[in-house]
């Protein structure tokens, strides 16, 4: 056995290898090696073995709205990365809105990892963002160590976020292709979300119809003209529309570099099921059709949709009224993420190598995290969940982390318990109890 201050066993470890009995060795924080399932444990290790219980590397959640500073009432670092720690989930990246300051300066940053700091269970890095007028300060949250940048393409949901026009997202565009870096897109066009029929109240087919799937599509397109003309590394956030995906296929077959990322919710909620009044099921762009979720499945099989991420963005639960078009727009489901993809994906005849794809191994390396997160293998973060794949549990709100605990799954009975969560070879969570918190702020490589 090579260096190890730790050794933990599984039959069932998720390598990129495959899925095979081993023992992964750990020390410093790393894993240092995946050895032999008999491997012997040198003297003074401590080892650890979980039988038939799955050790997979720790999902990197690369789309989490946590509020804080200035919304914590909405969610905060100490609630959302528990929620994150107790769903398997060992890195998330924060959205640069619906904080006060959003993060969209220098200062913003520094306010962002000052709360954050302190209360982090998991490791947590940092999105920036792109407004109208904010160009200039592209450059230095670059350099200061944001993995990207978030624009808007149709109004936020606060104000202190505004959208960014065609020429707006050409300028911005321009500035961050010219340093490497990265834009991630809420793709929704205004001018169709105007021309929808914008009916509100309890109803959801009328919500559906005010977010139609030709507003994403036109601005996924107009996203993806720009980034081929630009030689642009772009992103398109929570696809829910899978009228985009033969364009999306189309530009990557042009060699427009371009990612997709989808969400649990659209993977599996529909908008059949949602009741009226229900805004716990409200977001942007909507649940769409079961028929839509089906093509959304076969696009994440065949590679055309890169990764899942939760999109978790609650509020105080008194904003989400009854009303579809005033309630606010947002699903919390950051702590049942796994077990909610991992149900359906089953159903689907899917792995758990699959999951782990979408949402371990893609999303570390949309960030540039792969070398360092996403897989177990030696050299790697040792951060790890341990499920209990054939174990179900029914959702109760009460058990969730989340400051707030309105959610879509309540009630839901889903697969695939959470039984204890590793970050750095430390254990985080297990049976309900965290760990005092130890995670990092993590920046972009340069
Ligand atoms: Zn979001």
């Amino acid at each position: 056995m090579s260096d190890a201050e730790l050794v933990l066993r599984s039959t069932r470890v998720i390598t990129p290898g495959g899925t095979r009995a081993a023992s992964v060795a750990v020390a410093a924080g790393k894993i240092t090696a995946v050895l032999p399932y008999d491997a012997e444990v040198p003297p003074g290790a401590r080892s650890e073995d979980f039988g038939d219980d799955v050790l997979l590397p720790g999902l990197v959640d690369t789309h989490v709205h946590v509020n804080d500073p200035g919304r914590t009432e909405w969610e905060g670092f100490w609630t959302a990365t528990r929620a994150a720690a107790a769903g398997g989930i060992t890195t998330l990246i924060d959205m640069p809105l619906n904080s006060l300051p959003p993060t969209t300066t220098v200062a913003g940053l520094r306010a962002k990892q000052d709360a954050a700091r302190a209360k982090a269970h998991v490791d947590v890095g940092f999105w920036g963002g792109a407004l109208p007028g904010n160009v200039e300060d592209l450059r230095p949250l670059h350099d200061a160590g944001v993995f990207g940048f978030k624009a808007f393409l149709s109004p936020s949901g606060v104000d202190e976020f505004p959208e960014l026009d065609q020429e707006q997202l050409a300028r911005s565009l321009a500035e961050i292709a010219g340093f490497g870096g990265l834009l991630i897109v809420h793709a929704e066009d205004p001018r169709h979300l105007a021309a929808a029929p914008q009916k509100g109240g309890r109803k959801y087919a009328d919500f559906l119809a005010s977010r139609p799937r030709d507003a994403e599509d036109t601005a996924i397109g107009n996203l993806v003209a720009q980034a081929g003309r630009l030689g642009a590394r772009v992103h398109v956030l929570h696809l829910s529309s899978s009228d985009a995906l033969p364009l999306i296929a189309a530009a990557r077959a042009d060699g427009v570099r371009l990612t997709v990322e989808t969400c649990p919710h659209y993977l599996t909620l529909t908008a059949e099921e949602v009741p009226d009044g229900a805004s716990e099921f409200k977001c942007c762009p909507p649940i769409r059709e079961a028929a839509n979720q089906d093509l959304l499945w076969r696009a994440l099989a065949d590679g055309t949709i890169d990764c899942v991420v939760t999109d978790h963005s609650p509020s105080t639960a008194d904003l989400k009224t009854d009303d579809f078009a005033t309630a606010w727009g947002g699903i919390s489901g950051l702590q049942l993420s796994l077990s909610a993809v991992w149900t359906e994906a089953r159903r689907r005849g899917h792995g758990l190598e699959d999951v782990v794809r979408w949402m371990s191994s893609r999303t570390a390396e949309l960030v540039g995290l792969g070398d360092r997160k996403g897989a177990i293998e030696a050299g790697r973060d040792a951060d790890f969940a341990v499920l209990a794949p054939d174990e179900t549990f029914t959702v109760d709100p009460a058990a969730l982390q989340h400051r707030n605990r309105v959610t879509a799954y309540a009630g839901r009975t889903l697969s695939g318990v959470v039984k204890s969560t590793w970050l750095r070879g430390e254990r985080i969570v297990a049976e309900g109890g965290f760990a005092e918190p130890t995670g990092q702020l993590l920046t972009r490589r340069p």
